[in-house]
């Protein structure tokens, strides 16, 4: 038997740091959404009791250092699964830019493996077991618009935006989250007004969610990179109406409401930035 699931990307509304904790993490405020820029993971059953990953890229590894082998791990562990599988996944979102592909994919691993061998989780529970392997699965699992805090594993959905384009360019290098956090001077941040942005998403107030966009992040990873902060400048210029660094980059993503300006902020990256893409937001939790 071979199932196929889908495991989207996520983008940051709004990224805050509220302190560090104890424990070495620090305590977050996020506002992540869905975009429809996916990798596709097919499982295939094996007889034979191990986990096979194949990536379409060179450069992931295919051992047990990948998420989704993780993910398909912790499940047969936990459940005394003695069937394998084989996971293949085809990489669509670019790696270490920010938009939580691996955690995206660990995600999607749970909740195909939840169908391929009908173990009838909830994602309460799946998302539990996401949260062993990395901050971000826990929101993977449920997809769709999500307020989270703790180190960015408990949950709260919220209402979706209202639909439009979201333009990603992502520059040709990789951002270390860890480094990023090391980096950041927790005593010196400009909080975001994240109740603000959630009240804009629940009045559908596209005006609003753009001019809330926040991520207390970006001074530090403009600092290390300042490509980044030239391709926000370029993306504000071509005309986007909203424009933001996802997660701890180098990942931006501009929002635009009007299709026919798409096309014209697209081609004008495309002119010095090999990674442009443009999608729309999800707005869907997962069921
Ligand atoms: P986040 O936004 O959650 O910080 P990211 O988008 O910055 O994540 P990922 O694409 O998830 O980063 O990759 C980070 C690292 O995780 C990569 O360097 C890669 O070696 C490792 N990795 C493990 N599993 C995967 C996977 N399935 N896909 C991509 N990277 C993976």
């Amino acid at each position: 038997m071979k199932i196929s699931v889908k495991a989207p990307a996520k983008i940051n509304l709004s990224l805050d740091v509220l302190h560090k904790r104890e424990d070495g993490f620090h305590e977050v405020e996020m506002i992540m959404t869905t975009v429809d820029l996916a990798d596709r993971i097919d499982l295939l059953e094996l007889k034979e009791d191990k986990i096979l990953v194949e990536v379409s890229e060179g450069f992931v590894p295919n051992d047990s250092r990948n998420l989704a082998y993780q993910a398909a791990d912790k499940l047969k562990q936990r459940y005394h699964i003695k069937k394998g599988v084989s996971i293949y996944i085809s990489k669509n979102i670019p790696v270490a830019a920010g938009l939580a592909g691996g955690s995206s994919d660990a995600a999607a691993t749970l909740r195909g493996l939840n169908d391929l061998w009908e173990l009838g989780l909830s994602l309460d529970d799946l998302a539990s077991i996401g949260t062993e392997i990395g901050s971000d699965v826990a929101f993977c699992v449920y997809g769709g618009t999500a307020l989270a805090t703790g180190r960015g594993e408990i949950i709260h959905s919220i209402a979706s935006p209202p639909p439009c384009w979201v333009i990603l360019a992502k520059p040709p290098i990789g951002v270390s989250t860890a480094d990023v956090y090391r980096r950041l001077q927790v005593d010196k941040i400009q909080h975001c007004d994240t109740q603000k942005m959630i009240a804009a998403i629940e009045r559908k107030d596209y005006k609003g969610i753009c001019d809330n966009l926040h991520n207390v992040l970006e001074d530090v990873t403009f600092s290390l990179y300042p490509q980044v902060e030239h391709i926000k400048a370029q993306m504000k210029r071509f005309g986007a109406d909203g424009v933001l660094m996802s997660g701890s980059g180098p990942t931006v993503f501009g929002l635009v409401e009007k299709e026919s300006r798409v096309h014209r902020i697209y081609n004008g990256l495309r002119g010095f930035c090999k990674d442009v893409y443009a999608v729309r937001l999800i707005s869907h939790p997962h069921s």
